[in-house]
């Protein structure tokens, strides 16, 4: 599925814009999750944290250094995970991965501001970089505490 020229230059610039100014940047206050997401084939180092209050993501925050596609997919993330529950969570993940990897063709509104990585699709080594923050943030919920890789 090709996507409309002017669909993807305004993801483009939105993607530039978390990547040069990533939303929940640090480890927020009473952070109580946390666990490290490493992509080799990239270089993509994503540490997410988070705060469960009632099962609920109250406080949620990122560092690491990687790709813009991995520090705008985290920062995407952050945005749009605050608040939920850990099942909510769950269901967006598996969401997002169909997105991203082309099994769902639901539309972006569905999705919110998520629906501007559906692009990398496109470039199958990029989708590790998309989904690098999602397992990260699922071994964190999950309190494993052990670090995820892609690879
Ligand atoms: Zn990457």
């Amino acid at each position: 599925m090709s996507m409309d020229p002017e669909l993807r230059d305004l993801y483009q610039t939105m993607i530039l814009d978390h990547y040069k100014k990533p939303r929940h940047y640090g480890r927020p206050a009473g952070a109580d999750r946390e666990a490290e997401g490493v992509n080799p084939l990239c270089g993509d180092e994503i540490h997410v944290y988070a705060k469960l209050v009632n099962d609920r993501i109250e406080e949620i925050g990122f560092e690491g250094s990687g790709c813009a596609i991995s520090t705008a997919a985290a920062s995407l993330m952050t945005d749009a995970v605050k608040g939920l529950t850990t099942g909510e969570v769950e269901a967006l993940i598996e969401r997002f991965h169909d997105l991203v990897t082309g099994q769902s063709h639901e539309s972006g509104s569905e999705l919110g501001k998520l629906a501007v990585l559906a692009g990398v699709r496109e470039f199958p080594a990029r989708v590790k970089c998309a989904t690098l923050a999602w397992h990260a943030l699922r071994a964190a919920l999950e309190g494993t505490g052990e670090p995820v890789s892609t690879e």
